[in-house]
């Protein structure tokens, strides 16, 4: 019997022991959260991710450890791989943890990358925005996720009240300047790579957000090759670099047929979830698979699928599953405001199919400006 131990108990870590059970696999999961979502299907240990003895215990119960959080600390992930064999990488972590390292090896790797600077005092952010130029979003390096720890700065009036809100982090997560780039598109390549180096990507998504965090997701996204190309060579670079095992996503800015890339995610994804109903092998399985050292299953997508996200609370389900390609996901977590609660996949075999589908879940749901933009690229 194979226990996998995820340190995050989550949604993502729920859904990798959901599309684990098939295998036969057994999970423990290590939270701070008495009510983390993925103890409803697994075992959870209760700890603080640096407590040494807790760690201990996982490390003692599991036979591999892998993650569905990428904040936990990078000191802790190393020690664990002392005991028991970690995927990705700590080192992978490390990197992915921090946007001026990810961005500095996209940029060495020859990825294009937005205009980026480092800023450590208030001085210092005058420097960077003299040559990032506006206008530019600060994020704190480190801890910032679905829009969070970020500051829109759109002449260099804002300074004072970028500082003012992030300024304190500079010290502690530290601090970087993007310059804001004028995309016509958001899109992301999700890609598993095993032991053994082999990499395979599903369909390139493209993804619309709304307040920073995901709204809706499309696969495979209306693209050219060449651009699904350019997206694959980049993923396969950036994996090859770190020796990344397991999957990870790579958010990508389009514009004027160049991709750019924003971060990438040590971890299964949100723009992967449509792969549990539209794709050969859901990214949850495959990312199993990887850090398992098992053959990687087929990435190719089943007709077309939409993902729409759930923030906040859940809405009426009866609407999806009246669908004949409706697929719910409720994640089991009290309503909270910005909250990941669940999703919906729509699956269809043609476009045409998926946009009607879309527009009768949006009118019934109410959600029509969710599904206009991707109702739009669909017709
Ligand atoms: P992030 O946390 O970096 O993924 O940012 C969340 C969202 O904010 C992205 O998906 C974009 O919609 C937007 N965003 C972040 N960075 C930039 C940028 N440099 N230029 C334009 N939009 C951005």
């Amino acid at each position: 019997m194979t226990t996998v131990g995820i340190l995050g108990g989550g949604q993502l870590a729920r859904m990798l022991a959901l599309s684990g059970a098939p295998l036969g696999l057994r999970f423990l999961v290590l939270d701070s959260a008495p009510d983390a979502c993925a103890a409803q299907f697994a075992p959870m240990l209760q700890a603080d991710y640096r407590d040494q003895a807790a760690l201990a215990s996982f490390a003692d119960q599991v036979d591999v450890a892998t993650f569905d959080f990428e904040n936990v600390p990078a000191e802790s992930a190393e020690w664990l791989a002392t005991r028991v064999p970690v995927f990705p990488s700590p080192r992978a972590l490390a990197v992915a943890q921090d946007r001026m390292a990810e961005k500095s090896l996209f940029r060495e790797l020859g990825i294009p990358v937005p205009e980026f600077a480092a800023v450590d005092s208030r001085e210092g952010l005058e420097a960077a925005l003299a040559r990032v130029g506006t206008p530019c979003i600060l994020k704190t390096r480190r801890l910032g996720y679905d829009g969070k720890g970020q500051f829109r700065i759109k002449s260099p009036a804002d300074a004072d009240a970028a500082w003012e809100a992030l300024g304190a982090q500079a010290a502690t997560v530290g601090l970087i300047l993007e310059g804001f780039v004028a995309f016509q598109r958001e899109l992301s390549v999700v890609a598993a790579r095993g032991r053994d180096g082999e990499l395979r990507a599903w369909p390139l998504t493209e993804n619309w957000h709304e307040s920073g965090i995901l709204s809706a997701s499309l696969a495979p996204a209306q693209v050219d090759q060449a651009l699904q190309a350019q997206a694959l060579a980049a993923a396969r670079k950036v994996a090859e670099a770190l020796d990344y095992v397991g999957v990870f996503a790579l958010e990508l800015f389009l514009r004027d047929g160049v991709l750019l890339a924003n971060e990438m995610a040590p971890r299964v994804h949100n723009s992967g979830h449509w792969t549990i109903e539209g794709a050969e092998t859901s990214q949850f399985e495959n990312h199993l698979r990887a850090v398992l050292g098992l053959p990687l299953g087929s990435t190719r997508a089943v007709g077309h699928s939409v993902m729409l996200n759930w923030i906040g609370a859940m809405p009426a389900a009866l609407p999806v599953l009246s669908e004949a390609g409706g697929h719910w996901h409720d994640y089991g977590k009290s309503p909270r405001q910005g909250r990941k609660v669940g999703h919906a996949t729509l699956r269809a075999d043609t476009t045409a199919e998926l946009a009607e589908s879309l527009e009768r879940v949006g009118r019934a749901l109410g959600r029509e400006a969710q599904v206009a933009p991707v109702l739009a690229r669909l017709r």
